[in-house]
């Protein structure tokens, strides 16, 4: 195939400063590495009819969230002018949402890093010189060599945030021989996707069938702003109510957006939706709502063991513990079942991000067991294939490094690691600190880990000690938290300026593979991994080379894509086809409704055994089951059924021995847990049940519970560099009901003191995590905060929120809310001497000209408050999710 004339990757930097006519510094003291190119908001000829008159139209695909929606750039002279989406895209459909507008600010950002740096002060200083990409990539060649030949591999690791070029990492990290491969999915959505593999094993991500559906039962998750899935997602949300007259209905303790935009609304309190959800599942079983063919047939419980099981979860015991009344939880329950099967459950962080939220989403899930919608169309639904279609095959992999570490798979979490690699990220920089586990050397990628990790001070603690991390290269578009304390600092590619193919589990459940490719020449110095890494594995050598034999990025992609068909219509195929079309679909697959009623085939069955509990296996490897005398696939788990009462779990979590049970799910992947996970025995139970977090049981009365969220114009920790939405959002004063403001006497606009302290629970159940200074009372304190508040009816009156994103101390003029300077008190680290930028500084209306007096702070201005410094570090002791939301704060008013 050929693929489309696009200019080679780097550029002859000189010859663009003279061409452009740029004024930019290079001093030694400084940091060189920033772009000083006109803005977006350099609106020249505006309004311009002609504007994207012949322009080339290149698609690609957005990585400024996970959700990877399809985008087309025009690109005109070299430059793109215009973003929008590409209805090519089957699972964003060519919608885009807000931050996927302002891409053009992140490609074009007037700060962003273009060149190498390396550090000449101390750690942390902020102290740097620009050196050439041989230079630093020799100095980490030296470093990463020394560590291989003395066999310590896996104290080199690599550290994540939001990845897509999973192939290319992982490329070259089997070819070092680590597996120490560090991510941030423990912060985000370790619980939902245990409870998923729980009841299915082949999935841990449930895809929810909104657009056929009747009924949505929404246990927190702030879909229309911020789910994994965010727009494809909310677009099907909304089809399925505007066109199927689906009724939605949101538990969240904020008035979320999503919440806001409900047919109701409950604040429950903080960590009960499971007690909810199981209220409900007693009450279809008690008026006979249930679908008793699937808890008969395709479930491993009776409907006799689910009654008994049940019936300690009334709605009145769930009124008591959640607040919310009994009569709706009844009403809402039936009005579910009598939807059924085209109803559906839906949660996220609200659920998850809680120290029983393992426990609180298997409760949700259950019900679409009960009403019998599990796998039906619109109903809840999953897909096996959480990424690229397999018809479209990696180029040869080197084989896996066998490495292990403490900081990859910490032995207290049993359901981390077992099916598959979620890891447990939030405590890699305490066992670091506690001398848990030593690393020569960390690169970190698209991470800032300081502000979006909690307890933001040890995260600085240990990134700081060199003694603790010796060598430290970060890899980034922007000088953030995190290159703060590099020693290297790398510059990265946008996501419109570098290669991947991509695909995300998607919502027509059939997947699909998209492209993102250059649509204009990197910027500056800057390079992408799959660019680097290879040059970086030939100056390590040692054997590493032979992992990139397979020519240049190019042929590489053409390799990847060439199994993509020929369009009959174009007569183009492989990675010509992705280039012009952006994405392709596998019609062939059917949409992956009811796959547990597949039948099995006459070659399926040859020479398959059938036991007495009509398990069908082959060479004792589960393949199926009998159900009605027809042999069907049934689900991939042990007993080949959707499994509410799980022995895997319960052993698993005992470190018992579950190679049996493995071998029949047929998900061969699933491992036992390993040697260095004995003597962490954790209990846990075969069957949903609700947990009490008992240190939220007797609040005090200045005491309230924290909850997080993110804003529809905002993602974690990398947008609030972006002018287009940092205008619309940039602040995040905490939200207190009324009624607790009153009798806390404290009105809107006031500040007030917050003190976080670490779980009570967690002290007992995992004391070797805890850490801090104890307070008057024996507590361990976390951190103390001081904000304003808005007072707001939408927040339950016993929790409080303030919202991510906000609070940067690096990372752009633009994130600190900061007008460009001129002259002496310029951005530490960037070099904006002699450049400015009018129209951005013009418009930073909400810049804080406080100077730190509280009582001359003006609302909605600055850029607001690290909400995660409050955030103490705590795992969910069965999965390692990090609770954000369970965490107890002590409120001051101050002044
Ligand atoms: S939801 Fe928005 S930020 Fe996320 S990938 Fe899509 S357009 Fe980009």
């Amino acid at each position: 195939a050929k693929a489309p004339v696009r200019p080679p990757y780097g550029i002859d930097i000189e010859k663009w400063k003279r061409g452009k006519g740029i004024p930019y510094q290079i001093g030694d003291q400084q940091m060189p590495g920033v772009c000083l190119l006109p803005g977006p908001q350099a609106k020249r000829n505006w309004p311009d009819k002609d504007k994207y008159k012949d322009t080339e139209k290149i698609p690609g695909m957005c990585q400024l969230c996970s959700t990877i929606c399809g985008i087309i750039g025009y690109v005109k002279d070299d430059r793109v002018i215009k973003i929008e989406g590409n209805p090519n895209d089957p699972n964003s459909r060519g919608k885009l949402c807000a931050r996927g507008q302002a891409s053009l600010n992140h490609l074009y950002h007037p700060e962003r890093l273009l060149y190498p740096l390396k550090r000449v002060g101390e750690r942390g200083e902020g102290k740097w010189k620009r050196i050439s990409w041989d230079e630093a990539l020799d100095e980490i060649a030296a470093k990463l060599k020394t560590i291989r030949d003395k066999g310590e591999h896996s104290e080199f690791a690599f550290h994540q945030g939001r990845q897509r070029s999973k192939d290319a990492i992982k490329r070259f990290l089997d070819a070092f021989g680590t597996k120490t491969q560090l991510s941030h999915r423990s912060l985000c959505s370790g619980n939902r996707r245990a409870a998923n593999l729980t009841y299915l094993w082949e999935s841990d991500w449930d895809l929810n069938d909104v657009e056929n559906s009747k009924y949505i039962l929404n246990f927190g998750s702030n879909a229309f702003e911020a789910h994994q899935g965010h727009i494809p997602f909310a677009n099907r949300i909304q089809n399925g109510r505007f066109k199927n007259g689906a009724k939605m209905v949101t538990f969240d303790v904020r008035l979320s957006n999503t919440a806001g935009n409900s047919d109701e609304w409950f604040a429950p309190f903080p960590g009960t939706d499971g007690a909810v959800a199981l209220a409900m599942a007693h009450w279809i079983i008690e008026q006979n709502k249930y679908d008793a063919d699937f808890i008969n047939q395709w479930t491993n419980v009776t409907l006799e063991e689910l009654r008994e099981h049940l019936s300690a979860y009334t709605p009145e015991w769930a009124q008591q513990v959640s607040g919310i009344n009994a009569n709706d939880i009844k009403r809402i329950a039936i009005e579910f079942a009598e939807a059924a099967p085209a109803a559906t459950t839906m949660c996220n962080r609200g659920s998850s991000a809680h120290l029983n939220g393992y426990y609180n989403d298997r409760a949700i899930n259950l019900l679409n067991a009960i009403v019998g919608s599990v796998g039906k169309k619109g109903g809840w639904c999953w897909s096996p294939w959480g990424g690229l279609d397999p018809v479209v095959k990696t180029p040869a992999m080197p084989s896996s490094a066998k490495t292990w570490s403490v900081l990859e798979d910490p032995p207290e979490y049993p359901l981390a690691n077992v099916w598959r690699r979620m890891r447990v990220g939030e405590i890699v920089y305490l066992y670091l600190l506690q001398g848990r586990a030593k690393l020569q050397a960390y690169m970190t990628y698209n991470l800032d880990s300081p502000l979006t990790w909690p307890e933001e001070s040890l995260t600085q603690e240990v990134l700081t000690n060199e003694e603790l991390i010796n060598f430290h290269v970060c890899i980034n578009c922007f000088y953030n938290e995190t290159a703060h304390y590099a020693d290297i600092v790398l510059p990265w590619t946008t996501f419109m300026e570098r290669w991947d193919l991509d695909a995300r589990a998607s919502y027509n459940l059939r997947p699909y593979v998209g492209i993102r490719t250059p649509m204009v020449e990197p910027l500056g110095e800057s390079r992408d991994i799959r660019d680097f890494f290879p040059e970086l594995a030939r100056k390590i050598g040692d054997g590493m080379e032979e992992a990139y034999e397979y020519g240049s990025t190019l042929d590489y992609m053409q390799t990847w894509a060439e199994n993509v068909p020929v369009n009959p219509d174009t007569q183009k195929g492989g990675l010509e086809r992705l280039l012009d079309e952006g994405a392709w679909e596998n019609q062939d697959r059917e949409p992956f409704y009811e796959p547990f009623n597949k039948p099995l085939t006459e070659d399926d069955l040859a020479g398959a055994e059938t036991n007495d509990e009509g398990i069908i296996t082959k060479d004792g490897i589960g393949i199926g089951i009998q159900i009605d005398g027809k042999s069907v696939r049934g689900f991939m788990t042990p007993s080949r059924k959707f499994e509410i009462r799980s022995l895997f779990v319960n052993q698993i979590g005992k470190n018992q021995d579950c190679e049996e049970m493995i071998k029949q799910s047929g998900v061969l992947k699933t491992k036992n847990r390993p040697e260095t996970h004995q003597g962490h025995d954790v209990e846990i139970d075969p069957l949903p049940i609700w947990r009490q977090i008992d240190e939220h049981e007797n609040l005090d009365s200045d005491e309230l519970i924290m909850t997080s969220f993110k804003w529809n114009v905002h993602n974690h920790g990398r947008t609030m560099n972006l002018k287009w939405l940092a205008e619309i959002v940039h602040s995040n004063p905490a939200w207190i009901n009324p009624q607790t403001a009153e009798q806390l006497g404290v009105a809107d606009g006031d500040w007030i003191e917050l003190t976080s302290y670490q779980s009570q629970m967690l002290e007992r159940e995992l004391p070797n995590i805890m850490h801090g200074e104890r307070d008057e009372s024996g507590r361990l304190v976390v951190s103390k905060m001081r904000v304003p508040v808005v007072t707001m009816p939408g927040i339950h009156p016993q929790a409080i929120a303030m919202s991510n994103s906000c609070g940067h101390w690096q990372y752009t003029n633009v994130a600190k809310a900061q007008k460009q300077s001129n002259g002496e008190e310029h951005l530490q680290g960037s070099d904006t001497d002699g450049y400015r930028d009018e129209d951005w500084e013009r418009n930073m209306w909400w810049e804080d000209t406080s100077g730190g007096d509280t009582s001359k702070w003006k609302q909605n201005t600055g850029n607001g408050w690290n909400q995660n410094r409050l955030m103490p570090i705590a795992p969910d002791p069965i999965t390692g999710q990090q609770a954000f939301h369970s965490t107890i704060v002590k409120v001051t008013r101050l002044g």
